[in-house]
């Protein structure tokens, strides 16, 4: 390869906001043929609003909302911070949590004032607390029984549907979505997206079953925020993290790492490359 040509490309991909850990990923990233996308963080801004709570025995909304921000403040997840943040924003004051587990994209569970919380996605919260979990939205279970739940909407980045055009023309061929939420959740998002497969329910270990086998197939890149694509990050020919909001590990795992809010900015990225690529090697 001509160090030149990888130097000016990876400056080039610098000043759209894509760092990239060298030329070795630079050269990959030129010859990627598919692209598997993470959801929540990723499609979205991850700025999800508290549309709603429901509630399932007498305990009220905004001791529900108290209780289950508490302890979100334990975990890095979007969704922890826009809990945390319609709690404040409702004046409720939070507590500190105590022997918090977390079980990355699924929910987490630990003491808050002497009870016993657990908020996370439905299955997670009915497999280890009583009564009837709800259709959707973030469970909430207390001392042993479910609450209620939250409802939160999350938007789709404005900038998605041009990265997926840039994509396709670049050479993508094939666009896949991988998220730990609800198929239903995931096929209303992306709709009107030129999505070719859309995987909801998955685990961090599905996430990176699925890489792993798409990589057989073609050159992959994974992009990511979650801790619990961390996995799947790391075994991707390229794999991106979400570096504004986006969880620290994923940023040490990935070869590359998007530094500003707009996602269109990895299309400039993957141009950069393969301008390289057409000079270099
Ligand atoms: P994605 O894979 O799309 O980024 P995640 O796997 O991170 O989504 O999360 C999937 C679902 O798991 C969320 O929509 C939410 O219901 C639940 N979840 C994960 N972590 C948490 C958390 N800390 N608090 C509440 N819910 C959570
Ligand atoms: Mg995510």
């Amino acid at each position: 390869a001509v160090p030149v040509a990888l130097s000016a490309g990876l400056s080039r991909a610098a000043g759209s906001g894509v760092l990239i850990k060298g030329g070795k990923v630079l050269e990959r990233m030129a010859g990627l043929r598919t692209v598997v996308m993470d959801k929540t963080g990723t499609l979205t801004h991850g700025e999800a609003r508290l549309t709603g709570i429901t509630t399932t025995g007498g305990m009220d909304g905004a001791r529900i909302l108290q209780l289950a921000a508490s302890l979100e403040q334990a975990s890095t997840h979007p969704i922890a911070a826009r809990i945390c943040k319609a709690a404040m924003a409702d004046g409720l004051a939070l507590e500190s949590p105590r022997n918090v587990v977390e079980t990355a994209g699924e929910g987490l569970t630990g003491m808050v004032g002497g009870h016993e919380v657990v908020v996370g996605q439905p299955a997670f919260v009915g497999a280890r607390a009583a009564g009837t979990p709800p259709q959707d939205g973030v469970a909430v279970a207390v001392d042993g029984r479910i609450v209620g739940a939250m409802q939160l909407q999350d938007a789709l980045r404005d900038d998605v549907q041009g990265l997926l055009g840039t994509f396709r023309r670049a050479g993508i061929s094939r666009i896949v979505v991988a998220t730990g939420d609800k198929r239903a959740v995931a096929e209303q998002l992306t709709r009107g997206l030129p999505v070719d497969a859309v995987h909801a329910e998955m685990t961090p270990e599905e996430k990176s079953e699925l890489v792993a086998s798409e990589s057989r197939l073609a050159p992959t890149m994974m992009i990511g925020d979650g801790v619990n694509d961390a996995p799947a990050l790391a075994i991707a020919d390229v794999g991106v993290a979400m570096g504004v909001r986006g969880a620290a590990a994923t940023a040490e795992t990935a070869d590359a790492v998007l530094l500003v809010d707009r996602i269109s900015a990895l299309g400039n990225a993957l141009r950069a490359s393969q301008r390289a690529r057409a000079i270099a090697f």
